[in-house]
């Protein structure tokens, strides 16, 4: 059992880790997929920022190499040709606010705002860049600052110099930082968080979108990470990842550096917005991930727990049959089960230690060897028997049995289970018992046979000294004899009945099937007088021919009915009614009266010999031993006899049951 819960649990941990591993897999490629999505979308809006940007830094380029190209040293500052030169030439150029052209020192000498000639721009970057890098040709792009018009603008500025490379004027244009902000307003990422930025050559933010407060127009990216990671990376374009440098979230950014003007593009979203449209799949793909382990896990608790009541239930089998076995073993019966061949499967110890057979030995056949071999047939088909069984020491004792059929758990036969008890006593006794019964009456009949020749002397010559001494005997004498010769007759009655009681039996007709509806008739023929007399009805349903002594039989009614005519009630016609009912391996019959009854403490009293409940001359007298008679015969045919009245005057029921 331990193996087998220990395969559920290997396969459930081969469930959960596919199930983890397939999830795993499954999410990691989502958020793959989602970053890689988010990246080239990125890094497309960068180029189309670049391309717009740079667009507009080359055209500002063209425009101050134009005015650079036409712009001679030798013109006076503020000249007017030149002047106006600039001012057509700006107008093509939308994007220049200004365009100024200074000294090396930042003194303006030229410009489309005539207002400003002859000032000094102050400290520029521009100034310094080209004071720095006196050989750049480049168009340099400034910082935000405010002008002298004190208007935030951002410079663009190139050099004009001499054959021998000194720079001879600085052309600068300022453009409103508007101009770079309508480029990325346009290209925002779709993310809630997307942002771009245009920096300049020193990592200025010359531009960001969204717009924020406390815009981050003019500070320094240079030391951002993700910048410096970009530029070591030494490409012209990277993707990076990690915290941004306005918003200190965790961004991913596309990094553009446009040459050769080294203005740097960033176009950024926060990690957790690019991958926010895959977080309810990676939530479904955890929460299937979760059912399916719950889902394993319980199926192996619950086949763990099956198991386990599985197995608690075997041993509680087992030790039933251990506890039964046992009992069987320690039943002082002789106990055999045979299968539903007639094969011996088991016989209990009291068997083994009775015959002194060991148990092997009385396995299929073999315990019929113990049987008497006169006795052998039909034992194996059940049922109750009698036979001889030999004991350990040879010697046959006589054992009745009784095999009662098995059943399996689906209800289907499955052999008998006999069980035997050692009778040889009782039978003895029995035997013992019927031959002294058998004396007995046998004595009672010859007793009472010559008993009866006393009588009939005292009889005759009572009538003799009444007849010879006639007159002479006085009234009182006379009435001795008649008292003498009627204790004479009683006697003889009862002496009679006791020959009747005796003969049942002994002297009963041979048994036979007997029709009880004849033996009524012939009953009640026997009664025909006593019921005239009496004006008694008989009611009776059909009987039954059954196997009996019909003179028995006859003898039985004749003496109930003859008690319920006897037991009537005062005035009231005698109503007898006569049923059979059939019972299992029986017939009952019943007697109903409408007569007296019988108070239910004598329901046992009368069934006695010489019981009676009544005087010598109440009810016509008795000898109280009709019922008796109508015991000995019902229960000689192997039935039973009993009465039943709901008190007195409500009459009386006797019922008799006859094997059948
Ligand atoms: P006997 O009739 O000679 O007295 P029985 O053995 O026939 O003797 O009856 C015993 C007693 O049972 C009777 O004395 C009577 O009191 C009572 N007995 C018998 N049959 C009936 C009956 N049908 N109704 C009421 N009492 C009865």
């Amino acid at each position: 059992m331990a193996a087998k819960r220990g395969t559920d649990w290997f396969w459930a941990v081969v469930v959960i880790v596919t199930v983890i591993g397939m999830t795993a897999w499954d999410s990691y490629s989502l958020v793959v997929d989602r970053r890689s999505e988010a990246v080239e979308r990125l890094d497309a809006l960068s180029r189309v920022v670049e391309a717009r940007v740079g667009q507009t830094i080359r055209s500002l380029d063209f425009l101050l190499a134009d005015a650079a190209a036409e712009f001679k040293p030798t013109y006076r500052p503020g000249d007017s040709d030149y002047n106006r030169f600039l001012t057509t030439r700006a107008r093509f150029e939308p994007a220049a606010l200004t365009i100024t052209i200074t000294t090396p020192d930042g003194t303006i000498t030229h410009s489309t705002n005539a207002s400003l000639v002859g000032k000094n721009v102050g400290a520029r970057s521009y100034l310094d860049f080209f004071r720095a890098n006196p050989s750049s040709d480049l168009l340099f792009v400034s910082e935000p600052v405010t002008s002298l018009l004190s208007r935030t603008v951002i410079f663009a500025a190139r050099a004009k110099r001499d054959e021998k490379g000194h720079v001879q004027a600085i052309f600068v244009s300022a453009l409103s930082p508007s101009l770079f902000s309508g480029i990325v307003e346009a290209a925002l990422p779709s993310e809630a968080s997307g942002a771009i930025s245009v920096t300049n050559r020193d990592h200025t933010v010359l531009a960001r979108a969204p717009s924020m407060d406390g815009a981050p127009i003019g500070r320094s990216l240079a030391k951002v990470p993700l910048r410096v990671a970009h530029l070591a990376s030494g490409k012209q374009a990277s993707i990076q990842e990690g915290v941004g440098g306005i918003d200190g979230k965790v961004r991913l950014i596309a990094l553009r550096t446009i040459e050769p003007w080294g203005m740097v593009i960033g176009v950024s979203a926060t990690r957790a917005d690019i991958l926010r449209p895959v977080l309810p799949r990676l939530i479904g793909n955890v929460a299937v991930a979760l059912m399916v382990i719950a889902f394993a896990v319980a199926l192996v608790r619950v086949r763990g727990s099956r198991e386990k009541s599985r197995q608690l239930a075997q041993e509680q089998v087992l030790k039933a049959r251990d506890y039964y076995m046992q009992v069987l073993d320690e039943m002082p019966t002789l106990v055999r089960r045979q299968d539903s061949n007639g094969q011996c499967q088991y016989v209990n110890a009291t068997w083994t230690a009775f015959t002194g057979h060991p148990s092997t030995d009385a396995l299929d056949q073999g315990w019929l060897e113990a049987v008497h071999p006169d006795d052998r047939a039909g034992l194996a088909k059940g049922g109750e028997h009698e036979y001889r069984l030999a004991r350990n020491d040879g010697s046959y004792a006589w054992i009745h049995e009784v095999a009662r059929p098995l059943r399996d758990q689906d209800g289907q036969p499955a052999g008998s289970l006999a069980s035997g008890i050692d009778i040889t006593e009782s039978r003895q006794f029995q035997e013992k018992l019927q031959q002294s019964n058998a004396e007995l009456e046998e004595f009672a009949y010859v007793a009472s046979h010559d008993m009866r020749e006393p009588l009939r002397m005292i009889n005759s010559y009572m009538g003799l000294i009444e007849r010879r001494m006639g007159t002479e005997l006085s009234d009182e004498i006379k009435e001795f004899i008649a008292f003498a010769r009627d204790g004479a007759q009683r006697m003889d009655r009862l002496i009679q009945d006791l020959l009747q009681y005796s003969r049942i039996g002994r002297m009963s007709a041979q048994r036979g099937m007997v029709d009880l509806n004849l033996c009524l008739d012939q009953a009640k023929n026997l009664l025909e007088l006593a019921m005239a007399e009496q004006n008694a009805t008989i009611v009776a349903g059909p009987l039954p021919t059954l196997f009996a002594s019909a003179d028995d039989m006859v003898r039985l009614f004749q003496n109930l009915i003859a008690n319920a005519i006897k037991y009537r009630q005062p005035g009231v016609p005698p109503c007898i009614e006569i049923a059979a009912q059939r019972q299992t391996g029986a017939w009952c019959i019943s007697v109903s009266d409408n007569g007296i009854g019988i108070s239910r403490e004598f329901y046992d009293r009368i069934f006695r010999i010489f019981q009676r409940l009544h005087g010598r001359d109440e009810h016509g007298g008795g000898s109280g031993i009709g019922l008796s008679i109508c015991k000995k015969i019902v229960e000689s045919h192997g039935g039973r006899i009993w009465v039943d009245s709901a008190g007195p005057n409500q009459g009386a029921v006797f019922s008799f049951t006859l094997p059948a």
